[in-house]
């Protein structure tokens, strides 16, 4: 059976996010979406509350699981007898960065592979930082997430943003 780790923050998932996730599942025969630990980053939502949207929103996908993680995503891949690490590469800027982390991974374990699935044309303005930001001054985020999500953000931001009406 091959396996292959999704790892990010989702903060909160993205239809961008869903789409990666369910490409991958056509391709290997189980697929983990791992939600990592990252003490440095500041989240919007909980690690419970990433993967419970997560599992809510991928319940469709037999072959998808989701959990979380803490430490090197390496480590929690060769755990999970992962052969491959996949990301979604979206614009330029994406490009160094992953490309930085993919070899640093290659380096620490060499048998698990890091695999890019280009983003669909679509999805590819979208990421979690912008839809929070649009989200946090009462945009419309429809479309551009799950509608479970966009509940859970305005639930999140209900009284936090006042509106023109003040
Ligand atoms: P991280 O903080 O690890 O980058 P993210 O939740 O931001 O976590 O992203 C997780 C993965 O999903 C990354 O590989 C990222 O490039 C990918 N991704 C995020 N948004 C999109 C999108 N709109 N299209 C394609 N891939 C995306």
């Amino acid at each position: 059976m091959r396996t292959a780790i999704c790892p990010g923050s989702f903060d909160p998932v993205t239809l961008g996010h869903m789409d990666i996730i369910e490409r991958t599942s056509v391709i290997f025969d189980q697929v983990i979406v791992a939600v990592s630990r990252n003490p440095i980053k500041n989240p919007m939502f909980s690690i419970e509350e990433r993967v419970e949207m997560l599992r809510e929103v991928l319940s469709p996908y037999s072959n998808v699981a989701v959990d979380s993680f803490e430490g090197l995503t390496v480590d929690y891949a060769a755990e999970q007898n992962a052969v491959a690490i996949v990301r979604g590469l979206r614009v330029i800027s994406d490009f160094e960065n992953e490309f930085r982390m993919a070899l640093v991974n290659k380096t620490l374990a060499c048998r698990i592979e890091t695999l890019f699935l280009m983003t669909s044309a679509q999805y590819s303005f979208i990421s979690s930082s912008a839809i929070k930001d649009v989200a946090i001054f009462g945009g419309p985020v429809e479309g551009l997430v799950s509608p479970l999500v966009e509940k859970r953000l305005k639930e999140k931001l209900k009284g936090c943003y006042k509106g023109k009406e003040g």
